[in-house]
């Protein structure tokens, strides 16, 4: 991955613009840590950028950074920048483009994230971030009371990347989340979640938690019920204990989701009809977040007579012949009956069988 980062901003200098590696990736590569994709600075304007990489790059409403997708890999090239005038504790309203790489890193928010990688491989360490990757310390680049009241994400930020890095945080660092914590309440639930997922999907989850828990951001993040989760396995079984689907952004599919695994709490995850009607998928999440044999659901979810309604032995045409009726709500009413018996092993799925049940059952109602 670095040759091609190299490769890629060797463009740039080419060009005669000056590009440097920075940020996440440059973290992780001097950590030995896997990165999704690549940071770039550069003096070259969006416009410039574009021009160098002609149809490569993405359209993004981002403000000055161009995407850019190269050998497999997302490259985010941002203009060196001077940014003013926070707003209401969150990103800059006003930002200026600069020449200086150095004025550049004063702008960032942690030592650890303001170390370059130049066009030969050489890294550039104006702020001692490498000190404190070795340090294993999370400290602000510039004063933290300042940094955090410009704009309160990197508060979260502070606890990603220690959660996630199993780093400490500098004590200025400490007493200055503690002062600002209530102006995460300005930010946009948008950027909060971003981080709070990253936290989440990190592996190291519960120490997380138990950062925001101690520093009481929960009530700031309006996360009521976040010393209720217990098992981190599960993104989405976190933020389903967390039940914030009213503020936080989610897809439709996720809301649906968070909502079945509420629902299949509260029943007994290795029983046949809850495994039918929600699935294996929810039930897992249900158990996991109960502390349940994963195994065992798995099982019980794989020994089921049936897994949907096509698999019984019988369709609406042959309950409606032997009804004699036409279409109707009652077929419904009659299928509930039916995945009832066969699931609990009171009937076998046999047509003959079925077709007696129903006669049994319901003839007599038409
Ligand atoms: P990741 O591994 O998640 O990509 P990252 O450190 O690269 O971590 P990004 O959000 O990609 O994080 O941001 C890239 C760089 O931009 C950061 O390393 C940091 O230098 C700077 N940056 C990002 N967000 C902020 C912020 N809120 N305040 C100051 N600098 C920031
Ligand atoms: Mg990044």
């Amino acid at each position: 991955m670095l040759d091609n980062a190299l490769k890629l901003i060797r463009e740039l200098t080419e060009h005669n613009y000056k590009a440097y590696i920075v940020g996440g990736f440059v973290r992780d590569y001097l950590l030995g840590r896997e990165s999704q994709d690549i940071d770039v600075a550069t003096n070259a304007t969006p416009k410039e950028i574009k021009e160098v990489f002609k149809d490569g790059f993405l359209p993004t409403e981002d403000y000055g950074s161009v995407i850019v997708n190269k050998y497999g890999i997302r490259f985010e090239i941002t203009t060196f920048r001077k940014e003013f005038s926070y707003q209401d504790h969150r990103k800059p309203v006003e930002i200026q483009y600069i020449d200086d790489l150095y004025q550049d890193l004063l702008r960032r928010d942690f030592t650890i994230n303001a170390i370059c990688i130049d066009e030969n491989g050489e890294i550039i360490d104006f702020l001692g971030g490498r000190d404190d990757l070795e340090r294993k310390l999370i400290r602000t680049v510039g004063d933290a009371d300042e940094r955090f009241e410009q704009d309160a994400l990197r508060i979260l930020r502070a606890i990603r990347f220690a959660t996630v890095l199993d780093f400490q945080l500098d004590g200025e660092v400490v007493e200055a989340i503690r002062k600002h914590r209530s102006l995460l309440k300005e930010l946009s639930y948008h950027r909060k979640k971003e981080e709070l997922d990253k936290i989440f999907v990190s592996g190291r989850a519960e120490q997380g938690i138990d950062m925001l828990l101690d520093f009481r951001l929960d009530k700031c993040l309006d996360l009521d019920n976040l010393s209720k989760v217990e098992n981190t396995n599960s993104l989405i079984g976190i933020w389903s204990v967390l039940h914030v689907e009213d503020k936080y952004p989610f897809s439709s599919n996720e809301k649906e989701l968070m909502k079945d695994i509420r629902e299949v709490m509260v029943l007994n995850n290795y029983d046949p009809m809850a495994l039918y009607h929600y699935g294996l998928y929810v039930n897992s999440v249900a158990g996991e977040l109960k502390g349940l044999d994963k195994k065992k659901i798995t099982e019980c979810y794989n020994s089921l007579s049936i897994h949907r309604r096509q698999d019984l032995d019988l369709s609406s045409e042959e309950i409606m012949d032997s009804l004699h009726k036409t279409p109707g709500e009652y077929l419904s009413d009659i299928y509930e009956a039916i995945e009832k018996e066969v699931l609990y092993h009171r009937l076998p799925n046999e047509k003959d069988k079925l077709l007696a049940y129903i006669q049994e059952n319901f003839a007599s109602n038409s």
